[in-house]
């Protein structure tokens, strides 16, 4: 009998098929591997029962990964003629899978060597610190002795494999000294659960191979929990991604609920409880991710080995492309996509553009990785670009006629508060009104002349309007903009107040009319609605208002799909509304691979130049 198990899988690590290859390997039977496309399949051949054993082990040892998105088991009449052989591709920098759990248990030895999911650090000594008492060579001791210390209520310093962390539990005097963003790390699911609100998606996404940081809603336990906390409706929760953070849960837990706060801490910084070890890390973010309505994840930010890095060596550059901040390379073999910093290889040492470079906008470069990774370059595609960082473009892409901006949003404003109020004011009466109006309610807003930090596209146009609204009480329109998106986020009702964005034509080119969608925003908090759901509003009316320019640009084109991108899509308001408006009448293409803003800046216009 021969069963045929396949996987849909959206990822070039080649975890799963290294996994599926090991498994195979662990028994006597016989099998081949094949791919196609993002389809991978594992043949095998035996006995019935010795089959059933080989289904049940896969099920237990293959984890769950975002980028698996299908798998299928079914009896086939033969094997495939030729076995797939692995590329040889150096190994990423991953989190651990169920095995290298188990053995890292077994052992109190964090530093487990995986041929499979890839997890692999130089094997090395702990070091424990507590006050003047320093111990090593002795795993078992330190991860028991630390968590006592943990629970006892110590702040403690961590080398993990992604840098260092401040670790605590979370209880009052530990929340208090908290100073900006921390995430809250859970021992497992089931803690996950007890305290905030998670579907089955969300669980999944979680757990996963690739354990990414999800933002959810707290529920009544939580406060019951910690009653200190007030006014926190998400939290970032996440389970541990590396070894040494797993075995200290599992200790944590042992002695009762494990929940810790994790934050980024100052290497240099000396604390008096803390752990290190020797061998050199990477410093990788953790990938944090949105659940999507429909289920499906959406990785948004991070660098955990998801794509090829200049450290994971190249051959003679055949091609080269700059951006804004990156540059990418293609060696005829892989393509690499790195950040602008002062650690280039020698072979890369100018940013300079040769003869032969290619150069690109941003937008063009995130959309043409979407196209790239979804081979659709022949078709004719919309794509959305909307960036924290970068202007935002709605675009088009066809064989016919090659790349058009539809509509880019950069936009300037006036430089300081008073010129634009008196803008305002004198387009017509209503706004003048308005503005009046405004000022007699809320007299303080507009008392200290502020300056803008310069303008350009969306999210620094939420950053005005969170000034104007009386949300932000300084110049900076990107704390401004920040605050806009975190009302939003804590906003658990379906509709927000319809915000006007329209379009208006400059030179013939349509251009949005930023005062317009202010000033609709200025009116509902005039008539009281509250900054959550006024927030949700300004964020559901542009995903509306996107969405329209697209039904506007399919009048005049066939279209094919839609691919959208870039760092605004971190907002899980913005990509859920967007999301699920788009898909209703067009074919949605994501990222396979890549997150929102990063290294898919540069990878897809060096794919499509190789091509041609
Ligand atoms: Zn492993």
């Amino acid at each position: 009998m021969i069963l045929k198990f396949t996987f849909e899988y959206q990822s070039t690590s080649l975890v799963l098929e290294n996994i599926l290859l090991r498994e195979l390997k662990s028994t006597t039977l016989t099998g081949k591997l094949e791919k196609y496309g993002d389809f991978v399949s594992l043949y095998v051949k035996g006995g019935e029962e010795e089959l059933q054993d080989f289904a049940d082990n896969l099920s237990i040892n293959v984890p769950y990964s975002l980028f698996l998105k299908d798998t299928k088991v079914e009896a086939v009449d033969k094997m495939p003629d030729k076995d797939y052989i692995l590329p040889n591709y150096p190994k990423r920098e991953l989190p651990f899978c169920p095995k290298c759990e188990k053995k890292a248990f077994e052992d109190y030895d964090p530093f487990v060597k995986c041929v499979a999911c890839g997890y692999s650090f130089k094997s090395s000594t702990l070091k424990y610190k507590n006050f003047a008492k320093i111990i090593t060579n002795d795993n078992e001791g330190i991860f028991k002795n630390f968590a006592k210390v943990l629970k006892n209520g110590a702040v403690a310093k961590i080398k993990t494999f992604n840098g260092y962390k401040s670790i605590s539990l979370m209880n009052q005097k530990n929340f208090e000294k908290i100073k900006g963003d921390f995430d809250l790390l859970c021992a497992d699911l089931e803690s996950v659960d007890k305290i905030c609100s998670i579907g089955k998606s969300e669980m999944l996404a979680l757990g996963s191979f690739e354990k990414p940081i999800l933002e959810l809603f707290v529920n009544h336990n939580f406060l019951n929990i910690f009653p200190f906390i007030k006014n926190l409706s998400k939290v970032r929760v996440r389970l541990s991604n590396d070894l040494i953070l797993d075995i200290i849960c599992k200790e944590v837990k042992a002695l009762g609920p494990c929940y810790i706060i994790l934050s980024d801490c100052d290497e240099q910084k000396q604390y008096n409880i803390e752990i290190d070890f020797d061998s050199k890390i990477s410093k990788n973010k953790s990938l944090e991710a949105i659940v999507l309505d429909d289920g499906q994840s959406v990785i948004t930010k991070g660098d955990l080995g998801l794509v090829p890095k200049v450290n994971d060596g190249f051959k003679d550059i055949s091609l080269k492309a700059f951006s804004n901040n990156f540059v990418a390379i293609n060696d005829n073999e892989k393509i690499i996509t790195y950040k602008k910093s002062k650690e280039l290889p020698p072979i890369l040492d100018t940013f300079t553009l040769g003869e032969g470079d290619l150069s690109y906008e941003a937008a063009h470069g995130a959309f043409y990785t979407v196209l790239s990774e979804h081979s659709l370059l022949d078709k004719t595609m919309a794509g959305v670009y909307f960036s924290k960082i970068n202007n935002d473009r709605i675009m088009i892409n066809s064989p016919k006629f090659g790349l058009v901006d539809y509509i880019i949003f950069d936009f300037n404003f006036p430089k300081t508060l008073s010129k634009l109020l008196k803008i305002m004011k004198n387009e017509n009466e209503t706004s003048s009104r308005l503005v009046e109006n405004f000022m007699t309610k809320f007299p303080d807003f507009y008392k200290d002349e502020l300056k803008f930090s310069k303008m350009g596209n969306i999210y620094k146009l939420w950053g005005v309007a969170a000034i104007m609204l009386g949300m932000q009480n300084d110049g900076d329109v990107k704390k401004g903009a920040l605050k806009l998106i975190k009302y939003a986020a804590s906003f658990k009702g379906k509709k927000g107040p319809r915000i006007d964005y329209k379009l208006k034509k400059d030179k013939n080119k349509p251009k949005l009319d930023n005062l317009k969608a202010i000033k609709t925003a200025m009116s509902f908090k005039l008539a009281g609605i509250d900054f959550p759901t006024l927030s949700f509003g300004v964020m559901e009316s542009f995903a509306e208002f996107a969405s329209n320019i697209l039904d506007d640009i399919s009048r005049d084109y066939e279209m094919d799909g839609v691919c959208f991108n870039g760092s605004l899509f971190e907002s899980a308001n913005l990509i859920n509304k967007f999301y699920t408006i788009t898909k209703k009448n067009y074919k949605v293409y994501l990222h396979k691979e890549f997150t929102l803003d990063d290294m898919n800046l540069g990878y897809g216009i060096i794919n499509a130049a190789c091509k041609k």
